[in-house]
Formats: structure tokens, sequence, C-alpha cells
């Protein structure tokens, strides 16, 4: 794995500004579970870091907490700044599985959606709003696909049909949770083409992911979980054995390639298959 090749974080320039997301002893727990404990962490505006660990390691309620879906227990959640965003300031990809994809709705809806925070729930969208959701289906390639309905695009179309609501919406902070699962080889391909768009525009992006490989080769820092933080750091820092096993246990395959580096293969959770509910 090219561990080496992996970019710097956000410069020094901008660790005076503030930060994107700064969180502060978190615990999130659910009845007796406790998900995650203790969580502290800093992240820059622009970085885009990357959440890897095992099923149940707390992924998902991570970014649930920081979209505000998720009560959490103690701690603090501050994103820009402040512990109450504009609801518009963050944008929030669910897993593909949580959608209710059969709902009746056209790809430009879900796009216009994006902008419902800066129309207000109960105004027409002008035609300011509906450039703007045409101009985001057409940086991910799906102006073509304007009119469809939504169950009726592919995995890895429906991921980029809600980057585009969240470019619509000119989000500050974009969440996702396993975005590339189900999707094929030049699907995920897009998807990080879209990444590297956004990171263009210093949008900071936070990503549930499963492949350690994808994780150091496309994002700034990964943030290796499992209930707590093991660490968060470029993976070249981060993927040690010592934490790897901290994060994985005996799930993981440790591989020198010879420079002292590591291949490593969480072989704990197959990609869930592609499957539209
Ligand atoms: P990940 O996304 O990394 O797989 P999750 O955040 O989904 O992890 O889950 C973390 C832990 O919290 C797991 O033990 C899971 O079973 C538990 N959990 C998640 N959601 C709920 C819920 N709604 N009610 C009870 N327990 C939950
Ligand atoms: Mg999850």
């Amino acid at each position: 794995m090219a561990v080496s090749s992996v970019s710097e974080p956000a410069t020094s320039a901008t660790t005076t500004a503030v930060p994107a997301l700064t969180i502060r002893h978190l615990t999130a727990r659910y009845r007796q579970i406790e998900a995650l404990s203790d969580i502290s962490i800093e992240i820059q505006a622009g970085e885009q870091v990357a959440v890897v660990g095992p099923n149940g390691a707390g992924k998902s309620t991570l970014l649930k907490a920081i979209a505000g879906l998720q009560p959490i227990t103690t701690g603090e959640i501050r994103v820009f700044g402040t512990e109450r965003p504009e609801p518009n300031t963050i944008a929030y990809v669910p897993q593909r599985l949580q959608v209710d994809w059969r709902f009746p709705v056209s790809v430009s809806d879900v796009v216009l959606m994006g902008r419902v925070g800066r129309i207000g729930l109960f105004r027409r969208p002008s035609r300011h709003d509906r450039e703007l959701a045409q101009r985001a289906l057409e940086r991910v390639g799906l102006a073509a696909f304007a009119d469809r309905q939504i169950g009726q695009l592919s995995g890895g179309q429906q991921q980029r049909v809600f980057l585009a609501r969240a470019l619509a919406q000119e989000a500050r902070l974009l969440l996702m949770d396993e975005p590339l699962v189900g999707l094929d080889i030049p699907s995920q391909d897009e998807i990080f083409r879209t990444l590297a768009a956004l990171r263009a525009e210093g949008v900071t992006v936070l990503t549930a992911l499963h492949d350690l490989q994808q994780a150091a080769r496309y994002f700034d820092r990964v943030m290796l979980l499992n209930r707590r933080l093991i660490a968060c750091a470029p993976a070249r820092v981060a993927f040690t054995a010592a934490n790897l096993v901290a994060t994985y246990g005996g799930h993981l395959h440790l591989l020198s390639d010879g420079d002292g580096l590591l291949t490593v293969a969480d072989t704990c959770c197959d990609p869930t298959p592609d499957r539209t509910l």
C-alpha cells in the first residue's frame, strides 16, 4: 500500500482559523451500550478525514451525533465554533440501506431538498435555487437524470445524487456513512472525483469507510475508531501495528511490504451486497 504517498493534513496556515469540527470528551450511549467513549478530536476546515473501524465501532453513531441526529450522553460537539450550527452548514449522507428508495421523488427534487434550509420550508424554490440544483447535478455527471425517480437509479448514481444535494446546499461540512458499500469500481471512482472537487472548494469531509487502502490514498487523515479513539492522523502515522490491532483485534491481516510499511486488509466485515429496499 502506497502509504508514503499520503497527502499532508491541512497546513499550519489553516490551523489558526476556527476548526470545522471540535469534539471534546464525547460519550454516546444506547441504554447499556456505550457506543462512543470519551472521544476528543479537532478537524480543520478543508480537511478530508476517513473514519475506519470494525462493525459496531461507533462510526455511524459519531456521524449522526455530529449531524445532530443522535443525542449525546456527555461532551461537546462544535461545528465551526458553535454547538448550534445553521442547518445547512452540515450535509449528512446516510448509509444507503437506511434510505427508503421507493419514496416517489425525482432526482432534481432530492437535490432541491438541499436548498430547503436556505429557502425556508414553505417558500417555493427560486430560479437561483433550481440553477444551483441543476449545476450540482452536472458536477456529479447526472444532469440527464434530473427527472428520473430516485429509485430507478443505480447505487452509485444514488450516492452521487446525495453528493449533489450537499453541493446544492452549499454545506461546509459533509458527513458520509459508508458511501462506497455495494458500489462498483467506476462508481467508487466517481465518488472520489466528486470529493476532489469538494476539496478544491474547501468543504470539510468526514467519511466512514471500510477499505483502509482507500482511506490512506484519498484522505488527509484517518480516524481509527473502536468505541474509543485510537488515532486520528495521516495514514502513514496512524497505521501502526499497535493501532491497527487496538482497532481491529484479530480481524486484520498485517503484511510488511519490505520497506517497513504495512499492507492491511480488514477481513471483519464483507461489504453489504447492493440491494434496493
Ligand atoms: P458502526 O457504524 O461502526 O458499525 P454503530 O454506530 O452503528 O457502529 O454502532 C455502535 C454500537 O451501538 C453497536 O454496538 C451497535 O449495536 C449499537 N447501536 C447502534 N445503534 C443503536 C440503536 N439504535 N439502539 C441500540 N444500540 C445501537
Ligand atoms: Mg455504521
